[in-house]
């Protein structure tokens, strides 16, 4: 029997989150995840930001901090350079780490700091009942976009890849071995590691799309995915509004930003040691 009740608080439980959010299978998967890489939870540092997802950091028993709108990565970048040897992970959702916060997601990935950065979306601002995020698709119903969405929205993955993160993948909470797995291979990556997670908020968005049902909503995301062989195969037209899912990019030759950051100060202070440093 798996033992969940030394990782999480027990004492917030039960979560806040409504029944059929898939931010309860985020929560499940990056805990065995996390023992998966065998990390102590002493070692490990959960930043969140503002939405549904951000509740993430309330209920695992580890160093937490639950951060401002779409900041987490800036916090944890903080946290990463004062403590390099511990291991941080970032959650957001579509709009906190999208919309608000996309500026510091590609300056880290960039970088190649060693952060987990997980990106739940759940194709709409849950918590705050239905503004369209940059992850809304065409056409589908928002609070802000009633007669159907009319902006373009855009592809995670494709930023992360063009903004040479060393670890690009994507999966969904339908399967939770395949969305273990992912993160677990996340986790273990030196260097800045993204995964999106398409995840249903049956509430905010399925229902009010007409979707009947938290299983609906997941039927939705499931025909929105496949497998990146898969997806690489089909004519371009037919790749239109799908996503492949897997590890869709991995660069282990890279250096790690902090580790990068270090060897340039030992560098500078030898220079001055030896009197050269004006
Ligand atoms: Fe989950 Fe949506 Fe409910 Fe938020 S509003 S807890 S994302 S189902």
């Amino acid at each position: 029997m798996y033992d969940y009740e030394s990782k999480l608080r027990t004492d917030r439980l039960p979560t806040q989150w409504c029944p059929g959010c898939g931010d309860g299978m985020v929560l499940k998967a990056m805990i065995r995840a996390i023992d998966a890489n065998g990390w102590n939870m002493n070692d490990v540092c959960l930043v969140s930001g503002i939405g549904c997802s951000g509740r993430i950091s309330s209920y695992v028993n580890c160093n937490t901090v639950h951060t401002t709108h779409g900041r987490p990565i800036a916090y944890a970048t903080g946290i990463k350079f004062a403590n390099p040897e511990k291991n941080v992970i970032v959650v957001s959702g579509d709009g906190d780490g999208l919309a608000i916060g996309l500026s510091h997601f590609m300056h880290a990935a960039r970088r190649n700091i060693d952060l987990k950065y997980i990106i739940i979306n759940n194709f709409i601002y849950g918590l705050t009942n239905s503004q369209a995020s940059p992850t809304t698709p065409l056409g589908m119903w928002a609070v802000t976009q009633p007669f159907g969405n009319t902006d373009n929205s855009f592809d995670a993955c494709d930023l992360a890849i063009a903004a040479k993160a060393t670890f690009v993948a994507r999966s969904t909470t339908l399967d939770l071995i395949k969305l273990e797995k992912i993160l677990t291979a996340a986790f273990k990556h030196k260097g800045f590691s993204f995964v999106e997670i398409f995840s249903g908020c049956p509430v905010n968005f399925g229902k009010k799309n007409e979707m009947g049902s938290p299983k609906e909503t997941d039927d939705w995301i499931g025909s929105l995915v496949l497998p990146a062989n898969k997806f690489e195969a089909l004519p371009e037209e037919e790749k239109i509004g799908k996503f492949p899912i897997g590890i869709l990019n991995q660069n282990t030759k890279a250096k790690e930003h902090c580790e990068k950051y270090l060897e340039y100060v030992a560098q500078v202070q030898a220079k001055f040691a030896e009197g050269k440093g004006e």
